[in-house]
């Protein structure tokens, strides 16, 4: 069974700021407040579709005053999410209401694609996809639900040369070659509808990456189950000479990492047990939750966390 993206992590810098674009803005909903599990005095945000599955989560670490990143070879250039193929006009017109900075829309593989940037610099993309009102998505403010983001398209890796991050795609996750436009090699998940896209931009000598704010810190792929995930973990090792982390518990899913050829810190994350393990699902968000081994420190972890409202 091929892999997809599971969820990207970026960086951002105020917290309030971060919420306010991507519920208000985008119409996206939090599906989790909580904090970073490796560094308690910041939050951790989830967005996603209405129950957050996997291939919709968009996350963030806000650093309140976070220097801004630097785009360059080995990180994500863009992350790009679905909507119908008629919503592109209604989101361009969104956008200029708003404020938000934008290209204007062009055709990417076919499809009709609006690209812009969050208050961070975080690099995003609207695709138009024929049928993508067929999957779930939600509307968290004013904007239409016909028009709605339905979970992630594709996202784009800079990277100096393609072939060893290649060979990862389609060998630990299943994607297969798709296509190439350009300097942009197109991988696809074969019969993963949400998340089944990956980009591979070669831009040769460039400039090394700086993260900061505006920049994502990793893309998690998905693995079914822990069986699946020690599967990709063993072939990892045996045919890429590549270690992950051991496997850490990240409340909602189960995690292992490791930088891939090309620099970009991957992500295996199990879909379960998924964003209602703690809290249901018609509240998702609402509330701060916390993993046990932190609950005992909830004032004073509350207290030094920004205000969201
Ligand atoms: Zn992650």
């Amino acid at each position: 069974m091929p892999s997809g993206i599971h969820h990207v992590t970026a960086i951002a810098g105020s917290a309030r700021r971060n919420v306010d674009f991507y519920t208000g803005t985008l119409g996206l909903r939090l599906v989790k407040k909580t904090v970073n599990f490796d560094d308690p005095g910041s939050y951790h945000l989830y967005y996603g579709d209405g129950a957050g599955h996997p291939g919709t989560i968009l996350t963030f670490f806000p650093w309140e005053g976070a220097p801004p990143g630097r785009l360059g070879i080995g990180e994500a250039q863009e992350t790009v999410f679905s909507v119908p193929e008629g919503s592109i006009g209604y989101w361009t017109q969104r956008l200029i209401e708003k404020g938000v900075a934008h290209d204007p829309p062009a055709k990417r593989f076919g499809e009709t694609t609006l690209a812009f940037k969050d208050r961070d610099g975080t690099r995003l993309a609207l695709a138009g996809v024929r049928g993508a009102e067929a999957a779930p998505g939600w509307s968290a403010t004013d904007a239409p639900a016909e028009h709605a983001i339905r979970g992630f398209h594709s996202v784009s890796l800079l990277l100096a040369e393609a072939g060893p991050t290649a060979a990862i795609l389609t060998d630990v996750f299943g994607f297969v070659a798709d296509g190439r436009e350009g300097l942009t090699q197109r991988y696809r998940a074969p019969g993963v509808e949400v998340g089944g896209l990956v980009d591979l931009r070669t831009a040769g000598e460039f400039l090394m990456a700086r993260q900061g704010a505006g920049s994502v810190h990793h893309i998690a792929f998905r693995a079914a189950d822990d069986a699946a995930q020690a599967a990709m973990v063993k072939k990892l090792v045996q045919d890429h000479h590549l270690r992950t982390t051991e496997q850490k518990d990240r409340n909602y899913f189960r995690s292992v990492y490791f930088r891939e050829p090309g620099r970009v810190l991957f992500e295996i994350a199990t879909d379960p047990p998924g964003f209602a393990v703690d809290e249901p699902v018609a509240s998702l968000g609402q509330a701060l939750k916390l993993p046990p081994f932190l609950e005992g420190r909830r004032a004073a972890i509350e207290a030094a966390l920004p205000k969201l409202d």
